[in-house]
């Protein structure tokens, strides 16, 4: 499943960044991704959880922003942003675009939850 290895994924760089002998908890990890980057985020949620029952990562939330698609026409010069994963300029109908956003797919923040100690 695609989408397990990419929770592994987000895991495994949300640990790379957190403090080494980390006691706070993690509150949320907060992920950008792309309308075009295929990814089912119920089931990437549900991976996320999966994974980090044991982990440093416990109890925080995956909680994701999708990007729209943004596209720059060859043909018209124009950017726009796609209502549809058609990937077509909407003004002139040209197929000679180039993607601007919509493939993206990264951690934007990590919050920590410095009320509470983790209790191992
Ligand atoms: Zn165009």
């Amino acid at each position: 499943m695609h989408e397990l290895s990419i929770a592994q994924e987000i895991i495994e760089i949300s640990e790379q960044y957190l403090p080494q002998e980390n006691t706070v908890p993690v509150k949320s990890v907060k992920l950008k991704i792309g309308k075009l980057s295929n990814v089912c985020v119920d089931s990437l949620q549900f991976c996320f959880k999966l994974l980090t029952e044991n982990s440093s990562l416990r109890n925080a939330e995956l909680i994701v922003q999708i990007i729209p698609v943004r596209i720059k026409c060859s043909q018209c010069n124009k950017e726009v942003e796609l209502e549809e994963n058609i990937i077509c300029c909407p003004d002139c109908g040209s197929y000679d675009v180039s993607i601007i956003n919509g493939l993206e797919l990264y951690i934007d923040e990590l919050e920590l939850d410095d009320e509470m100690e983790l209790n191992k």
